[in-house]
């Protein structure tokens, strides 16, 4: 079994075939989705489809491209919102310097908010970050100082500084499509340095679609093309890579009840 621990199935890019491509991922053995909230004023349309489908489950949060518009949600009202059984992460949120379509001093707002109720919930934090590597490592070192919170680094692209921080501020690190291009040998070689107990892989999707989709839009079924990347970067099989990032998925996404077929106590690398 494998996992798409990022995706966003609320995207109009899904719209008329919603179905399907949950039948898709299905049928390719991806067992659980986590579709990602982008604005909390839509939360109602994620909710909706992780309430439509038993394999899929959703976050709560604000993307930092909308968090101007949001910046009225408190963390009170995320930790309020996250008490929906379906609802296992906080997020997305963090910081996006390539676009800049928030000041950043709001940004940085917006993702304290996100870390707080990350903090008072115990879900993890699907952290956005590009292009901000310095301004992040600086917001989770003094973050977690206030007290730990679980947190992803999600469609890693960052550089190896933030990844080694953001492991030793006890973090997880999720690989995306972006994995598998070809001029990605930087990121691939971060990614072997990554603990094993530590990886996740996701799709992002409808973008970034791995080789050889690229440039298509992307769907929870294709992260089986990344993990192939992944296991082959760190050196073990498919099947021990589909074994360990979904290990790590369950250990993270704690409040999701696990597959019959996935024990709590399956065993670890
Ligand atoms: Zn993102
Ligand atoms: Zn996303």
């Amino acid at each position: 079994m494998l996992v798409d621990s990022h995706c966003h199935l609320d995207f109009p890019d899904f719209a008329e075939e919603r179905e399907a491509i949950v039948a898709r991922a299905k049928a390719a053995g991806i067992g659980r989705m986590v579709t990602i909230s982008t604005r909390v004023k839509r939360f109602q349309q994620v909710i909706e489809i992780a309430e439509t489908f038993d394999d899929v489950y959703c976050s709560v949060g604000t993307h930092p491209h909308n968090v101007a518009e949001e910046l009225d949600v408190t963390s009170v009202e995320l930790v309020r919102l996250a008490a929906h059984p379906k609802v296992v992460a906080i997020g997305e949120a963090g910081l996006d310097y390539f676009y800049d379509k928030a000041p950043r001093d709001v940004q940085a707002r917006g993702f304290r908010n996100h870390i707080a109720a990350a903090r008072e919930t115990g879900l993890p934090l699907v952290i956005h970050s590009r292009d901000a590597d310095e301004d992040m490592a600086a917001i989770l070192e003094d973050e977690t100082g206030k007290g730990a919170f679980p947190f992803i680094l999600h469609c890693f692209s960052s550089g190896r500084r933030l990844a080694e921080i953001g492991v030793a501020l006890g973090g997880y690190v999720s690989f995306s499509g972006i994995l598998t291009f070809k001029n990605s040998a930087e990121l691939r070689a971060i990614a072997a340095d990554v603990p094993h107990d530590r990886l996740l892989v996701e799709t992002d999707a409808p973008y970034l679609a791995p080789v050889p989709f690229r440039g298509k839009r992307n769907e929870p079924a294709y992260v089986a093309h990344t993990a192939k990347v992944l296991a082959e970067t760190i050196g073990v099989s498919e099947a021990e890579i589909a074994a360990l990032t979904t290990n790590n998925f369950f250990r993270l996404f704690g409040k999701m009840p696990r597959p019959p077929a996935w024990p709590s106590k399956a065993p670890e690398r």
